[in-house]
């Protein structure tokens, strides 16, 4: 596929990092296809993560994802889901990569910087959960 789903976490952009995000990530070849800042109440949270349901990490993901703002964002690119993971990394900062998003922005496992879809079908769903038909074009 050639989209996914991306959203840059409460800790970067309280750190003033999203302008410094999305200039990677429009340098590395994606372009954004729809944006939004906004906000999860602890209900969206709780449903976005919902496959995490029940592991050790999941009620502190879940607050962490609603205690302040974010930006949610479609991104198109060739090769999106696979090529947008590599960028930024892996989900722990301390085995991420040299130059991706999350060693330089990630302060913690759960405090990674952003998410990216891990699959076609998900970055669909994703998007449709944050997005209308009408704000995607
Ligand atoms: P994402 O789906 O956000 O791009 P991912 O695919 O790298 O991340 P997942 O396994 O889907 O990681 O976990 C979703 C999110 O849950 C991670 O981005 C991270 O914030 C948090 N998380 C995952 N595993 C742990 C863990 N062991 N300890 C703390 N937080 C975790």
């Amino acid at each position: 596929g050639n989209l996914t789903f991306t959203m840059i976490k409460p800790t970067a952009v309280k750190n003033n990092h999203i302008g410094d995000i999305l200039k990677m990530i429009n340098e590395a070849g994606f372009k954004i296809v729809a944006m939004k800042y906004t906000r999860l109440s602890p209900e969206r949270a709780a449903a976005f993560y919902a496959v995490h349901k029940g592991k050790p990490f999941y009620e502190n993901l879940v607050s962490f994802m609603c205690s302040g703002p974010i930006v949610a964002a479609i991104l198109e690119k060739e090769n999106a889901v696979e090529d947008y993971r590599s960028f930024i990394g892996a989900t722990n900062p301390e085995k991420a990569e040299e130059g991706t998003v999350r060693k330089r922005y990630a302060t913690s496992m759960t405090e990674n910087a952003v998410h990216g879809s891990d699959s076609d079908e998900n970055a669909a769903i994703e998007a449709n959960f944050f997005f209308s038909k009408l704000e995607r074009y």
